[in-house]
């Protein structure tokens, strides 16, 4: 199954994606996690992309679909996986169709986390996400065991330098211009459905497994 998740930036993908994964069994892939891990560890791609989501822009995309095609062709690929943050731009959407279609395959299902812009902005503020393992918590809606500290590693959690309102505020502009066009992409392929993300995260939880398994 493979599985694209779309949506405005705070959303919910990723904390979605996360239990997509853990109850279908297929590797949570998400281009900001990988970019984060980059930059945590100084690397070439790192430096690069955080140029651009210092600024809430979007890393380009030869850059940005190069990473992603690596990682969806590793092993544990094969039989599916879940995309959060990618795609975030038509042409990126364009070449994962095309290798897909090389292999007779295609995206099954794209998920819109659907969630209005004011409570983007109230959730980004909360969101707090691990420096080591990428884990993301909010303080009032999904909160640690321990305030500050991790659950699943133990290290520190902070806000995001693009969680800053600033930048959150930059962040939903560029997705409305650049991202928000896959919406009806995905509609046209008949693959695009639509969940009320502003529920708890349980009951969106619940909303997505009936459509992946209503086939
Ligand atoms: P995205 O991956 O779309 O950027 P996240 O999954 O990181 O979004 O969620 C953004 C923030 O909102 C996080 O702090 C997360 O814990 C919180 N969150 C996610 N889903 C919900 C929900 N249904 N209700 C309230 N808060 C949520
Ligand atoms: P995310 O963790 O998905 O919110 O992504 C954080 C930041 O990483 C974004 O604001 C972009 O700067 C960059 N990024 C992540 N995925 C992509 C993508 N598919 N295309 C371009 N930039 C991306």
């Amino acid at each position: 199954m493979k599985i694209v998740m779309l949506g405005a930036p705070g959303a919910g993908k990723g904390t979605q994606a996360e239990m997509i994964a853990a109850k279908y069994g297929i590797p949570h892939i998400s281009t900001g996690d990988i970019f984060r891990y980059n930059i945590k560890n100084g690397t070439d791609l790192g430096k690069e992309a955080k140029k651009y989501m210092d600024e809430g822009k979007l890393v380009p995309d030869e850059l940005t679909v190069r990473l992603l095609l690596d990682r969806v062709a590793k092993d544990d690929c094969k039989d599916g996986y879940v995309l959060d943050g990618f795609p975030r731009t038509i042409p990126q959407a364009e070449v994962l169709t095309k290798e897909l279609e090389k292999q007779d395959a295609k995206v099954d299902f794209a998920i819109n986390v659907d969630v209005p812009d004011e409570d983007i902005v109230r959730r980004m503020g909360g969101r707090r996400a691990c420096v080591n393992c990428g884990a993301t918590y909010h303080v009032v809606y999904a909160a640690p065991k321990v305030e500050g500290v991790c659950d699943k590693c133990g290290s520190k959690l902070v806000l995001r330098d693009d969680d800053k309102p600033e930048t959150v505020q930059k962040r939903l502009k560029v997705y409305h211009e650049q991202t928000q066009p896959l919406i009806e992409y995905y509609e046209k392929k008949g693959v695009l459905r639509t969940v009320d993300g502003t529920r708890d995260l349980h009951e969106v939880f619940a909303d997505i497994a009936a459509i992946l398994e209503q086939n």
